[in-house]
């Protein structure tokens, strides 16, 4: 099971996520025939929405968008605040392999592009935030951060694809510093920020609550301890809601000529299928009106 934990350390003066979504990522592999690098991209920022999700309540929820104009296209991460995690990315099927730094997220995701995360926090509007892409996914996050809530932020992610083109680790960790850090409390967290250079490794050997005491010794107190998954929250039932918008005649003309309609939900790569009794319900709906 996917595990999410959230710590107060340092005095109370730095927050900290930390995330192990290993099987999260495996299922996204599994539904979106994910490639190496296709899976480490979409790994990281579903790690990312998984640790955002941390800080949201049951049913907020906000959608991370990243388009760098590179060979994946569009990289659509969904999380909430019960931490199911949904995502796709719009070609999986991108993979290099660079011998020195492993697998390549600026060359999969492009650098010529943005970072947009909306948030549903049940109000009248959704909140949009839009930033310039940096050099890494981290880097951008790091950004993000800065800019839209004035956090001071260190990121780090880890992906691992095994030689089998399965996830062997996925995961990262967000340390914030609050308001009411000291200077001295900052210089000791840079410290310990640079022992986590091989994240990715250390995730694969070490539980979360390890990683905390690695970090912190005993100086954090452990605010949540929760599960995360993939999940989806698609349904025929919503799909036929969606059909509804194509009006009576559209879908009058689809029965005579296709007989069917097949939906594929692009967050789980789930196909409903409608044949014309189906198709004839919703019509029905639509004649009530
Ligand atoms: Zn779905």
């Amino acid at each position: 099971m996917d595990k999410f934990v959230k710590a107060l350390a340092m005095n109370n003066q730095i927050r900290v996520f930390l995330v192990n979504n290993t099987e999260t990522v495996n299922e996204a592999i599994k539904r979106h025939d994910l490639w190496p690098s296709a899976a480490s991209v979409l790994g990281k920022v579903m790690a990312i929405g998984a640790m955002m999700g941390g800080l949201l309540k049951g049913d907020e929820a906000l959608t991370i968008k990243v388009n760098g104009n590179g060979p994946i296209g569009n990289v659509i991460v969904d999380a909430n605040g019960s931490l199911d995690v949904r995502g796709y990315v719009d070609h999986p099927h991108v993979h290099f392999s660079s011998q020195k730094s492993g697998l390549d997220d600026a060359l999969t995701v492009g650098l010529d592009g943005y970072l947009d995360v909306i948030k549903d926090l049940k109000l009248k509007d959704l909140f949009t935030s839009t930033i310039a892409l940096q050099s890494s996914l981290a880097s951008t996050f790091n950004y993000y951060f800065m800019e839209s809530e004035q956090t001071p932020t260190a990121i780090s992610l880890g992906v691992l694809i095994d030689v089998d083109n399965t996830c062997k680790t996925s995961g990262g960790i967000i340390l914030q510093v609050l308001p009411n850090a000291t200077e001295s409390t900052i210089l000791a967290l840079e410290k310990r920020v640079q022992s986590l250079n091989q994240f990715s490794q250390l995730l694969d050997t070490t539980s979360l609550i390890d990683i905390l005491n690695l970090l912190f010794d005993q100086d954090y107190t452990l605010l949540e301890e929760k599960a995360t998954r993939f999940f989806c929250s698609c349904s025929k039932e919503s799909f036929a809601r969606a059909l509804l918008t194509l009006g009576w005649e559209e879908l009058d003309k689809i029965n005579r000529e296709d007989h069917h309609i097949d939906t594929v939900c692009h967050y789980c790569n789930s196909t409903y299928h409608f044949d014309e009794e189906d198709i004839k319900k919703i019509m029905k709906e639509l004649t009530h009106e």
